[in-house]
């Protein structure tokens, strides 16, 4: 269903700046829309940041609602610190130069942003994400040097944050010092942008990206209320450029650990010609313990998934073994 609470939704002339700009930040705005504990947010916000742009708080209808659940700071994020960690899967020490993330032999993960459009409740780079890190010129020179002189990358990956935070320019720049490397074939972006705040894929940032092909895009959509007349377009520009479009839907308790929210989520996905990619079981990071399911619950939701829909709306099913193992499929028929 496409459909949109118009009450709260920006005006159609605010650029993806703008939005940014009136993003709530403080339980003190958050307290204007809704009624929340206000000391509760303020302890959560203090130690992992929250940002609901104006965008994606027009696309939540009810207080607790799926979406709601991803962007509001939740006091059950202080309280899971035991069985959790702030780095599972051990990428600081998969780090051959700061913000690269180097654990298959072929391709790499480069970290050119610690901004997001929206600071997402469940993220699994918690620990550092609009935590005030900062990524300078000088050390995006140091992860370019690394791709240039490890000729087994073939594949580089930028992710943050979000590395559509960067001005066009900027993001232009990485773009081509890296395309120069005769040994990177792939480029890929991994981006919550195209769902969270799809006004930044403007037709200006798609007519540069599609310089660079090959380059993949791979957004992370967890329920179909995010799929609006905004967001396909936002997927529509890029497809036409050519850019294949994929999702990394996580597993999240109370937003999508449904088979018919997951069903119609894939479903809606293929319509706009995203392909399901992966369905992330949860990883256990520190501040996201109340996201989590039972692998059990996942596997469940894969045999409704292929009961349901076709191959083309399938995702694979995959969890990260801990102390950056690196993913794994999980099949659903196995018990
Ligand atoms: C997930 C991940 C990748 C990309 O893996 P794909 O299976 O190719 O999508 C690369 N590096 C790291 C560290 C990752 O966690
Ligand atoms: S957009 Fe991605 S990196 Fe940013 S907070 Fe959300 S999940 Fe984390």
């Amino acid at each position: 269903m496409i459909t949109k609470n118009t009450q709260r939704s920006p005006k159609r002339e605010l650029s993806w700046r703008e939005l940014l700009l009136k993003s709530i930040v403080s339980p003190h705005q958050l307290a204007d829309f809704f009624p929340v504990d206000i000391d509760a947010v303020q302890r959560v916000n203090e130690l992992y940041p929250m940002r609901i742009n104006p965008y994606y708080l027009s696309l939540i209808r009810d207080q607790g609602d799926p979406l709601w659940i991803q962007a509001v700071a939740d006091i059950r994020e202080l309280q899971d610190h035991s069985a959790m960690q702030s780095d599972p899967l051990l990428e600081e020490g998969q780090s051959p130069v700061p913000h690269l993330i180097h654990r298959y032999p072929d391709r790499v993960v480069f970290l050119v942003s610690s901004q997001c459009a929206m600071y997402c409740r469940h993220c699994m780079r918690k620990r550092r994400v609009g935590r005030g890190i900062r990524i300078t010129p000088k050390s995006l020179e140091k992860g370019i040097h690394y791709i240039r002189s490890t000729p087994v990358i073939r594949e580089v990956i930028l992710s943050g944050g979000d590395p559509f935070m960067l001005a066009d320019d900027h993001l232009e720049y990485i773009l081509r010092a890296i395309r120069m490397i005769p040994h990177v074939e792939i480029l890929r972006v991994h981006s919550r942008v195209p769902c969270v705040l799809p006004q930044r894929i403007t037709v200006g940032l798609v007519r540069m990206l599609r310089r660079f092909h090959p380059l993949y895009i791979n957004i992370q959509f967890n329920h179909p209320n995010e799929i609006t007349p905004e967001s396909a377009t936002a997927c529509a520009r890029m497809a036409d450029a050519g850019i294949p479009l994929g999702s990394q839907t996580v597993l999240l308790k109370g937003v999508n650990d449904d088979a018919d929210v997951m069903t119609n989520l894939m479903r809606n996905l293929v319509k706009i010609r995203v392909k399901p990619y992966y369905l992330h079981h949860g990883d256990p990071v520190s501040g996201t313990g109340h996201f989590r399911t039972t692998i059990a619950k996942g596997k469940e939701i894969m045999r409704a998934l292929y009961a349901a829909i076709p191959g083309e709306a399938i995702p694979q099913y995959v969890i990260d073994l801990p102390g950056g193992g690196g993913k794994v499929p999980l099949d659903p028929n196995d018990s």
